[in-house]
């Protein structure tokens, strides 16, 4: 595939300092299908210096000049979605129609909302005898991850331009060429020089020269909450704001009076879509034990289902783990009734849609995050025993709830300690806040919530 050597700095293609490259593999063959240079903290440096240097350029834009570069960005990536779900395909192993569907798609709507938030967004309010100004954060280091490649992208870009940040992007060294594209788009939509900056590069070396940077105001981070823990200390220590979106193990609570076979499919699908690497995807699944032995055959039948269609894991190292998670859930217990540990094809990243029943909270599938395409269920007794389990992991990023009676699903959901909540199979919305209670992170992604992210305010009093 066709990738740039170099990296969008400043407005242009640069050469990278070093030589270094890496090499982006297909997950479905294993062919390695293009090179990208490997960033160093130098590149990182010139990034910085860039985005400091446009800073009071971009910030001083109007809002409405902000909006329409927004808006001439959310066209370039709809003009050219073939291509980028075909990017998405190629590099993370996506089958078609979700790299459409949602990998190309979703993030379009999202960068659609920022024009029209950056042009609504009273950037300037009265309380009693202050004006309150809300004004950029300043240059934002962006890290992201291979799960979602665009729309991790693109759920901070466009935010940061929007509130007149400017941006360095690393992304997963994954899925880069994703990440090129969107520069392309960035600049087709004539987004000034030095506004966005991407370096390509590994996290240990570019990831970290970023987010170490003085240069830098803010630190945004989607990824493993190992590395986002270290990254918030670090930022912590220079006094810098810092988002961070982590890890989940999120609970799919099925209440008695729900329509079981509803929930179990929509919740399967859930864990299966995208592979299970959805930092949100409902990996548990509690049912009451009266319906516990009906919800593992059906989720069993239908996990099956997705065998021929489910894609593969983004790496070899993806897929070792969450094949090691499978064996340790059954040593430590579980019952297999779909997919297992084994190898479903000769080549490729691929694990099969797998189930594991009789789990019980202790296990390490219920507790810790798998990302592939792994469901647990646990049987609950009672609603006061499906909330403790619901509550007993350190994460805290999403959920479901399904009841006979919305009323009663939300007041079950109330009581969940997550950032989100699907009442019997809600839809999707691109304009809710999305983030973690615990340690699935600080700080929340998307609407409004998401541009306050790269808002501070200064009061002027009268
Ligand atoms: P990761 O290492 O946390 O990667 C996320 C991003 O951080 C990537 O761009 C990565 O670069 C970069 N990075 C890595 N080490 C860094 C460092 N020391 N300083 C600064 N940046 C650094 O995650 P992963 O290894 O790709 O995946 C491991 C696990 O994380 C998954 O199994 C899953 O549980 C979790 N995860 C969660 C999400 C989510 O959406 N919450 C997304 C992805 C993964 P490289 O690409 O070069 O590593
Ligand atoms: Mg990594």
């Amino acid at each position: 595939m066709k990738a740039h050597d170099g990296m969008y700095l400043d407005g242009a293609w640069r050469p990278a300092v070093g030589k270094d490259t890496i090499a982006v593999v297909n997950p479905v063959d294993e062919q390695v299908i293009a090179e990208v240079p490997a960033g160093t903290a130098e590149d990182v440096d010139a990034a910085v210096r860039a985005a400091r240097a446009a800073l009071p350029g971009w910030a001083a834009t109007a809002p409405a000049g902000r909006a329409a570069r927004i808006a001439a960005l959310r066209d370039a990536l709809a003009a050219r979605e073939d291509e980028i779900a075909g990017t998405v395909t190629a590099e993370l192993g996506a089958p078609p129609p979700f790299a459409r569907a949602v990998h190309t798609g979703m993030p379009i709507v999202v960068a659609g909302s920022y024009a029209e938030l950056a042009a609504s967004h009273p950037f300037e309010e009265r309380v009693g005898n202050s004006t309150v100004y809300a004004e950029p954060v300043g240059v934002v280091g962006a890290i992201t991850p291979w799960n979602y490649p665009l729309h991790q992208i693109v759920a901070k870009v466009a935010p940061a331009l929007a509130a007149g940040c400017t941006v360095v992007l690393k992304p997963a060294e994954d899925t880069p060429l994703t990440a090129q594209l969107f520069a392309e788009a960035v600049h087709a939509a004539g987004v000034p020089a030095g506004v966005f900056n991407l370096v390509t590069g590994l996290g240990p070396v570019a990831g970290q020269a970023l987010a170490e940077h003085e240069g830098v105001d803010l630190v945004s981070f989607t990824g493993s909450t190992a590395v986002g823990s270290r990254i918030g200390a670090v930022a912590g220590a220079a006094v810098k704001r810092v988002a961070l979106e982590l890890g989940g193990k999120s609970a799919n609570v099925i209440l008695e009076s729900a329509d079981l076979a509803r929930a179990v499919a929509v919740g399967v699908a859930n864990v299966m879509g995208n592979s299970g690497q959805t930092c949100s995807a409902w990996t548990r699944m509690l049912v009451h034990t009266s319906r516990y032995d009906e919800a593992v055959a059906l989720a069993a039948e239908a996990a099956a289902k997705y065998a021929d269609r489910i894609g593969p894991l983004v790496s070899a190292r993806q897929r070792d783990r969450v094949r090691g998670y499978i064996e340790r859930g059954i040593a430590e217990g579980a019952r297999l009734v779909a997919g297992g540990p084994g190898a479903p094809r000769e080549h490729g990243y691929f694990v099969s849609p797998t189930v594991l029943a009789d789990v019980t909270p202790e296990m390490t599938v219920a507790q810790e995050e798998i990302f592939g395409p792994v469901l647990s269920i646990l049987r609950y007794e009672d609603e006061e025993d499906a909330l403790r389990i619901a509550n007993g992991t350190v994460y805290g990023l999403a959920g479901a709830v399904w009841a006979g009676d919305e009323a009663e699903a939300v007041a079950f959901a109330r009581r969940m300690e997550t950032g989100q909540v699907d009442i019997n199979g809600g839809r999707f919305n691109p304009l809710a806040p999305f983030g973690g209670y615990k340690r699935s992170g600080v700080g929340r992604e998307l609407g409004a919530h998401g541009l306050a992210e790269y808002l501070q305010t200064k009061s002027l009093q009268f």
